[in-house]
């Protein structure tokens, strides 16, 4: 492209969407500036996927590390954005790029919305998540989990949790809580494999036996559905703890039961029944209560977007164009869009779990990159090419300078490579040295540069 036609894109997050949407930018000849929360590149890809994924992380490191070395890629590691962060929404758009990418992830939680939620031993997944891979902020937190952990979720971030508690934390016993039966299991069956050798299998049956009348009402057969469950329980990796895990279906935790120390002693939980509904099911609440002991509560149940970041913000979403433009794939759907005003936010984009949370496994979210580039594609077709590449790095420098915040570029990027490679500490359950805060992560950047 000659250079008169490039354009100048900022892209929100590193994460697998954004890196998505940067690489067929920047290789159609554009400008790209990626402004990064995190100091790392990578987002879920380096601090969600399971850290024994050494293959899949270790070449989604290398090709995001092969974008981030093209000349006409910028990487600001350690700047955030929203109200009281690093930049506003506006200051981005007001650095005078043709186009803004959000490609933020789903930064926010759920609400668990139990009584009791905010006692000692209740956890969101995410956190969990962050934490044994040492995201900073979470890797040197304690997450204490006692004995007997309930995971609330039948997908695969409750086999991740599982999957960490069993191997690492090898706490007595694991039990997944399942709103639905085992026929509305969510989990990869290749993901099972993790934990498998620690399945309980007389306890799962007895599981089945409670549940299968309720299961036989909606024409599932228990016996035929325990053996397509437990057929999957092969392949399964060496087992290196005591821990049994097991399954508690068509339950609803109601409330967290506590001690006198606001410490989790278990769940009140509700049956529940399944009604057809269509070729599905749903879980209806039978108004039979019980207790469920255990010491920790994780809730795996997905995420929602951070509606403190200043874009248009819906019922757990970012709002996107309402109307159709026709093109495949769609712009409405990568189309941030202001309802007060009922029109599209000028040249401001979404992609990934930004558009749509905890949305698939990494090659679904870098299709969602690629979607999204070809939509700012057909974008910039329309515009006359905006702001030079110099002037919005110098003004973004500038404001970043004023407000003292610490950008972390690609050199750092490399140097702080090498100090953790060369690490001799403690590499703990991850397998990696990797430091667990931003300050620790900053001054060795800024010794190197001195
Ligand atoms: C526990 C777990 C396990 C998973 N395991 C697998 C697996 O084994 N295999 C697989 O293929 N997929 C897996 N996935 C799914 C995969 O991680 C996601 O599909 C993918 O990471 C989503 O990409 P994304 O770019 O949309 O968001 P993210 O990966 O969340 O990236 C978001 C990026 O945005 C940045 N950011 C956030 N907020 C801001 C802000 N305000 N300002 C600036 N930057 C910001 C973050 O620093 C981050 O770099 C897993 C997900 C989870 C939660």
């Amino acid at each position: 492209m000659s250079a008169a036609k490039a354009h100048v894109i900022i892209v929100a997050g590193a994460g697998p969407a954004g890196m998505a949407v940067a690489s067929s930018l920047s290789k159609a000849g554009h400008e790209v500036i990626i402004l990064n929360r995190d100091i790392k590149f990578g987002g879920l890809a380096e601090y969600g996927i399971f850290p024994s994924k050494l293959k899949l992380r270790g070449g989604l490191k290398k090709q995001y590390w092969d974008l981030l070395e093209q000349p006409n890629v910028h990487y600001f590691g350690n700047i955030s954005i929203g109200n009281g962060k690093d930049l506003t929404v506006e200051d981005v758009r007001g650095l005078g790029p043709s186009a803004v990418v959000f490609s933020i992830g789903a930064q926010g939680t759920k609400a668990i919305g139990v009584e009791g939620d905010s006692a000692k031993g209740v956890f969101h997944a995410k956190d969990v998540v962050y934490h044994f891979n040492r995201l900073p902020g979470f890797g040197d937190r304690p997450f204490e989990m006692g004995k007997h952990v309930a995971v609330i979720g039948a997908g695969d971030v409750m086999v991740d949790i599982s999957h960490w508690l069993i191997r690492y934390k090898k706490v007595d016993r694991v039990t997944a809580i399942v709103r639905r039966g085992p026929v509305e299991r969510k989990y990869n069956p290749k993901e099972i494999r993790a934990v498998c050798a620690n399945m309980d299998l007389d306890g799962i049956k007895k599981e089945f036996d409670r549940i299968k009348d309720r299961m036989a009402a909606v024409g599932q057969n228990a016996d035929h559905v325990l053996r397509g469950l437990t057929d999957e329980f092969t392949k399964c990796e060496p087992k290196v703890s005591e821990t049994k895990m097991g399954f508690r279906f068509l339950a609803s935790p109601k409330r967290i039961l506590v001690d006198g120390n606001n410490r989790v002693r278990g769940l009140e939980m509700e049956d529940n029944k399944l009604d057809p509904k269509g070729d599905d099911t749903v879980a209806i609440g039978l108004k039979q209560y019980y207790e469920f002991p255990c010491d920790a509560v994780v809730f795996a149940v997905g995420d929602k977007v951070d509606e403190t970041v200043g874009l248009p913000y819906k019922s757990g979403m970012f709002v996107t164009n309402p109307n159709k433009t026709g093109n495949d794939p769609d712009d409405s759907l990568f189309q941030a869009y202001d309802e007060a005003v009922g029109k599209v936010v000028e040249g401001v984009f979404l992609a990934g779990w930004a558009r749509k949370a905890s949305e698939g496994l990494v090659g679904i979210a870098k299709r969602d990159g690629d979607w999204c580039a070809e939509v700012v594609t057909r974008y910039l077709a329309t515009k006359v090419t905006g702001s030079q590449a110099k002037v919005v790095l110098d003004k973004l420098h500038a404001i970043l300078k004023n407000r003292k915040s610490r950008p972390v570029d690609v050199k750092g990027l490399r140097a702080l490579e090498a100090a953790e490679k060369s690490h001799k500490g403690m590499t703990d359950c991850i397998g990696e040295f990797k430091y667990a805060s931003n300050q620790e992560m900053i001054a060795l950047i800024e010794r190197g540069k001195a």
